[in-house]
């Protein structure tokens, strides 16, 4: 096998799906310009600093590791900055994408694992998006996203690449062993942002709106444990390795929970209430934004362990009282 790039992985998810692959024994090499990771979050591997829009320097990583697959973590992920500041986010999300996967046709690179998420989906129709929904994202965040699939599947259809673009749902939690986890100080998702209430870092927790067409009136979400997220990587690299043909897969698990759910399940885990305030709708969001789930447990065969979300919730907990102690650098 050859050695896998994970470009991002000194960011959340890049650096669990990194550690997942080589406790399986994978070599791996980590691209990251560390301009939202840490290197703190690279366990195992080499390590480059550097930016996946730098053909040179990709170049040179691909072919000195002998890279046979590229996993692709690296983006901005702010949907409201993408808003005010969009072409960031289409010089980074696309334009760079764009110059990875040029770098790795001509590297003879044969699998991409391509980080997309459920934002291509803009507001589905009945809160649940299956991976025929049309897509139609409502921010620039979800259009970068979209506009690398698009390059991702007309770039197949003219090489020998395979992909498997997996569209993620709401990721919260962090590694069972304590080692890495979400550690952005500014993150706006709001397991993150309700443990950081109770560690003392906000007095606070927001509702953005309450006034939505859900049954207690906040938006609904498909919150999946990151290490269940990460798992599912591991199961398309699997299915790129088998040959099987390119794919577009919803990472979730079929399951909707209102903000209010959340934030009672946290203050449950804490055993103490949290002060909560409520504050008018964020522009955006959709009122429900939930997986049809079947497609990724049929075709890769993915077998989520951790859909508990007061375990989702402890976990994120642990993580964050750990970032008091110590934090991430
Ligand atoms: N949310 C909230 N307060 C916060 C953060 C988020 O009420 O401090 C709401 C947000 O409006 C959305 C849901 O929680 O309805 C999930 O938002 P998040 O930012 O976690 O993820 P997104 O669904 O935007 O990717």
């Amino acid at each position: 096998m050859g050695t896998i790039l994970v470009t991002g992985g000194a960011g959340y998810i890049g650096s669990h799906v990194a550690r997942q692959l080589a406790e399986r024994g994978e070599r791996i090499v980590t691209l990251d310009n560390l301009s939202t990771g840490f290197r703190s979050a690279v366990l195992h591997g080499d390590f480059v600093q550097g930016d996946t829009g730098d053909a040179a320097l990709v170049a040179r990583v691909l072919a000195e590791h002998g890279v046979d697959t590229v996993m692709h973590f690296a983006a901005h992920i702010v949907v409201p900055e993408s808003v005010t500041n969009p072409l960031k986010y289409y010089r980074n999300n696309t334009a760079n994408t764009r110059t990875l996967l040029e770098c790795s046709v001509a590297a003879g690179v044969r699998h991409f694992v391509f980080s997309s998420t459920a934002a291509v989906y803009g507001i589905p129709a009945g809160g649940a998006a299956s991976e025929d929904t049309p897509a139609l994202p409502i921010n620039p965040y979800g259009w970068s996203k979209l506009m690398s699939e698009r390059m991702l599947a007309d770039v197949a259809a003219a090489s020998p690449l395979r992909y498997a673009a997996l569209r993620y749902f709401n990721v919260a939690g962090a590694d069972p062993g304590g080692r890495i986890g979400q550690s952005t100080p500014e993150a706006t998702h709001l397991i993150k942002v309700a443990c950081q209430h109770l560690t003392g870092r906000r007095d606070r927790v927001e509702i953005f709106g309450t006034d939505y067409e859900t049954p207690d009136g906040t938006c609904v979400r498909d919150y999946i444990h990151v290490e269940d997220l990460a798992a599912a990587h591991l199961c398309a690299l699997d299915y790129l390795r088998s040959g099987e043909p390119s794919t577009t897969l919803n990472c979730g698990y079929g399951r909707g929970f209102s903000v209010r759910e959340v934030l009672d399940q946290v203050a449950r885990v804490a055993g103490r209430p949290l002060t909560i305030v409520e504050s008018p709708r964020r522009a955006g969001d959709p009122p429900r934004l939930v997986a049809s789930a079947e497609r990724i447990r049929e075709r890769l065969g993915w077998q989520p362990r951790h859909q508990d979300i007061a375990g989702i919730v402890r976990s994120a907990l642990a993580w964050e009282q750990r970032l008091l102690r110590q934090p991430a650098a």
